[in-house]
Parts: C-alpha cells; structure tokens; sequence
C-alpha cells in the first residue's frame, strides 16, 4: 500500500491548486482523477459554454442587431463546426495547461482512476490504464463535482435526451430544442442555441423563470427571451416523452393544469445537478452525507471524520468556480498558515452569462423583505446609461439594496451589458465598506458603466 502525506480526489477547481499547494508545502500528494484535468469548469462548464456564448453574441449581431450600429452583414451562416473547434482548443489548451501543471509540480503524483474508499483512511483507485492500486493518508480531500440531475419522467429512457455535457459536442444546430428547467444552465443554453439557429421552447416548473431571483429581475429576463422569439412556459410540468416515427420527440407537459403537447428534434435537461458521490463508497469511512448525497461539512469544510475534507460542488451549497477555489484556500490557510477561515458569511457574487448578462452580488430585496430589514432600493433603467446607448444595448435594469442607516450596499444585481463587471465594482465596495453616498460622487471615467454608479445612488437622494 502506497503511503502519501495528502490525498486529493478529483482535479476539479479545488482539487488541482489545493494539491498543487500541498506539494510545493513538502507533502507527499497524489491527487486522482477520473477524467479530465479541470473538472466541470473547464471540460463542461464555464470555459466551454462561455466560448459558445460569444459565438452567439457574433451571429446575434450579424443577424440584425448589427444593422443598428450601421453595419450590415448579409448571408452570414452559422458554422457549428468551426464553433465547436474553437471550443475544443480554448478548453483542450487549458486541461492540458492544468495538466502539465501538475505533472511538473515536484511531490505530486497524478493518477487517471476511479478513487473509492476501502477502508477509513484508505482509498482504492481504479486506473483507467493497469489494474487497482491502494493508497493511505492522513489528509483526505474530496472535491469530486456534481453531475446533471435527470428526471424520472415517463418515457426519458426511450428518448436521446442531451444534457449539459452532452450538448457540448452536438455539431449541428437542432431544429427545435426544448429546454426543460429555466435556470442559469438552461437560460444559458437556450438563448445560446436560439441565436445559433435553433427554434427554442423552454418548460419551467416553477411558477416563473429564475426562482432565485427578485421578481422584477425574472420579469425583465423573461421579456428579454421573448424578444429574441424564445417561448418560455411556466407552470410548465414535464409528464412524458415519446419518439415519433418521423425520429422525433413528442413532449407532454402539465402547463397551469392543462395536458399540452410539443414537437421538437431534441431535448436538453436542465434541472440541476447532483453530487458525484456514489462510487466514494463513503459508508467505509463513516462520512456523513445528506438525503441528496452532499458531503456534510463544518464551516471548515472539513467532515465529521478528522482529517478528511470536503470542497466545490460535492458539499453542496452555492456550485461555482470561484466558491470551490475558495473552499481550497480556507482550508490550506487553515492547516498550513494557521488561519482561521471558515465559510461563513462569505461574500457570494455570481454571473449569469446570458445577454445581458446577470450580475448578483448579497442579498436581494425579496431576503430583504423576509428578514424585516429597514431598506431601500435604488434602481436605473440601462436606457438611462450613457455607455449602454452608445453600445447599443439597453436591455435591463441596475439595482441595489442598501442600508438607509449606515448607507451601507447590503446587495445588488445587475442585469445589463457587462452587469458581471459592474457587480463586481460593487462587490469592491460593499467589501471596503464603501457607502453608497460616497458612490454618488465617486469620479469614474466616462463613459464606463460603472459610471452610472453616480446616478444608481442619486436616486436615493433625500
Ligand atoms: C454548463 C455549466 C456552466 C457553468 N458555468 C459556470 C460559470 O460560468 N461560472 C461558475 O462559477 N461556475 C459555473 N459552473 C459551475 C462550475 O463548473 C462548478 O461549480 C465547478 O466546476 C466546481 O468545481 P469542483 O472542484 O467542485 O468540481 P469539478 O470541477 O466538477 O471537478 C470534480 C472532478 O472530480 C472528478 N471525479 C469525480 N468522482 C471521482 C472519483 N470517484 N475518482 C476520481 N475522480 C473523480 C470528476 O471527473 C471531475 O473532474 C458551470 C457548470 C456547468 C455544468
């Protein structure tokens, strides 16, 4: 049986600078990998789905918004291939740079298997090449991901149904495609393969899109799709796939109680996402997980076994990059710089890459108004901003939840053209304490987005 320092199980977000770290820290690491190096972010997430995002940026601009600016395109073709291409290499190039990475890292072995616990501190890796090989240590780190969730729908077994994995390899542009879930993975998608060319329907259980978000956000987004000829349903419960003899899928779907049927060439599910826990065979450890299979963590990350932690996606809570690489520096700082970090009341900023774009940072007003909070709101229209007339683009709204007492920016969202970019502008202020009357007068270049800060918080004015 192999001895290591550190075990690390998944080169996802956490996984590969935290093992990374180890490593350069003297400990003997080995971190394993089923699959890919990068985990989701970079094989089937982020990288990949914003490549194609600004493919259709290009062809929804060449397809007429262009014309507005005084530009026009005639006969532009949308060529799936190429954009597939284009795809690969940004995401090949960064899986094999994270790769690489690792391999010249000295104390850090990288192996390709299945990890599953053995015994409580012992792991077996099922190389993808050669046969089994165990391994101890210590220190045992999970960061094995999630996986999209598929529903138990009548018929789903009989149909090709993509999901968001899948969907990244189609090379041709569906007819129709129908979205079941209208979340940030689905809006993604769907507004993305509209523009590609795609007649897009999108079914939403829910009693409108964007359950997470204030309602005039899900309002205004909802609008923004219609717009671009997206049929959105909601109240929409999916009850039964069929194939057609002519090779198509027959949807039915519960929608405000009535029996309603679709066509379409192709299905993406896009309900959400489980932990990938079930190969760990954690019951040989004694970690807890929880009735959906999430990795029960303290604030520390760490489980109820002593030296075994979990980070990223698989304990559940917010699933993003950016939170999962947090994960990995609270807990090094934690046992190797002795820190004290934990996971509470971190900040928790998210975009949503449609355009435009949906910028959230702290709490919106609906929490606001559930916690009895004394608040207010300032809100600006994009067509009041300088920057997003001259760009062109006036869809949306900026808002912000502030404290009227201490001036404080308890949150804000951002659903406009760069809103990612100016949440985080935002975010840097509410993290220095910044306070809204001091955004008010604040000198920012002209003409930038955030310059319309100013007038964001002039709209608070007594
Ligand atoms: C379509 C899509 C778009 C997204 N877009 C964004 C975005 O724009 N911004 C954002 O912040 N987040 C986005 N996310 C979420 C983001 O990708 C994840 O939150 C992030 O990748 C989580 O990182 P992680 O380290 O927890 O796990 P992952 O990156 O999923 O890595 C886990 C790794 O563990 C491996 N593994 C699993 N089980 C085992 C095992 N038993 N043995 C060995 N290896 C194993 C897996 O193969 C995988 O490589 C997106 C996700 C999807 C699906």
């Amino acid at each position: 049986m192999e001895q290591y320092d550190c075990i690390v199980i998944g080169a996802g977000q956490a996984g590969v600078p935290l093992a990374k770290k180890l490593a350069k820290a003297g400990k003997k690491t080995v971190i394993i990998e089923k699959r890919y190096v990068g985990g989701t972010c970079v094989n089937d997430g982020c990288t990949p789905t914003k490549a194609w995002v600004a493919s259709a940026k290009a062809a929804y601009m060449a397809a007429g918004k262009s014309d507005a600016l005084g530009v026009k395109i005639k006969g532009y073709k949308v060529d799936m291939r190429q954009i597939m291409k284009r795809k690969d290499d940004i995401v090949m190039k960064s899986r094999l740079g994270g790769q690489k990475g690792i391999e010249d890292t000295k104390n850090l072995t990288l192996l390709f298997g299945e990890a599953s616990f053995v015994g409580p501190k012992v792991i077996l890796v099922e190389l993808n090449e050669g046969g089994p090989v165990e391994m101890t240590a210590d220190l045992i780190f999970i960061d094995t991901g999630a996986k999209p969730l598929i529903p138990e729908i009548e018929g789903i077994k009989d149909i090709d149904y993509l999901t968001s994995t899948s969907i990244l390899e189609l090379d041709e542009v569906p007819k129709q495609l129908l979205v079941i879930g209208a979340n940030y993975i689905g809006m993604e998608f769907g507004q993305m393969f509209s523009r590609f060319g795609s007649k897009v329907t999108m079914l939403e259980k829910g009693r409108r899109i964007l359950a997470q978000e204030d309602n005039d956000i899900a309002e205004e987004m909802h609008k923004i799709l219609a717009e671009e000829n997206i049929d959105i349903y909601v109240d929409a419960k999916t009850t039964g796939f069929k194939k057609t003899k002519k090779g198509k899928i027959k949807v039915t779907a519960e929608i405000k109680g009535k029996e309603e049927e679709f066509t379409c060439t192709h299905v993406l599910i896009g309900i959400g996402r489980v932990p990938q826990t079930e190969a760990l065979n954690l019951e040989k450890t004694g970690v807890k997980v929880d009735d959906r299979g999430f990795i029960k963590v303290n604030s520390k990350l760490e489980t109820n076994v002593k030296g075994i932690y979990a980070l990223g996606d698989v304990k559940g809570g917010p699933a993003f990059t950016h939170i999962a690489y947090n994960d990995y520096t609270i807990v090094y700082r934690n046992l190797f710089e002795n820190a004290r970090l934990t996971t509470t009341n971190r900040p928790l900023p998210y975009c949503m890459f449609t355009d435009p774009q949906l910028g959230r940072i702290g709490i919106d007003e609906t929490t606001a108004q559930k916690q009895g909070l004394k608040y207010k709101i300032a809100k600006l229209p994009m067509a009041h901003v300088a920057r997003a007339i001259e760009v062109g683009d006036t869809r949306g709204f900026m808002k912000a939840v502030v404290d009227p007492e201490s001036k404080k920016i308890l949150g804000a969202a951002v659903l406009g053209s760069e809103g990612g970019e100016i949440m985080s502008v935002l975010q840097m202020a509410m993290e220095g304490g910044i306070t809204y009357d001091r955004i008010r007068y604040c000198v920012f270049a002209h003409p930038t987005y955030s310059e319309s800060l100013n007038n964001l918080f002039m709209a608070l004015e007594p």
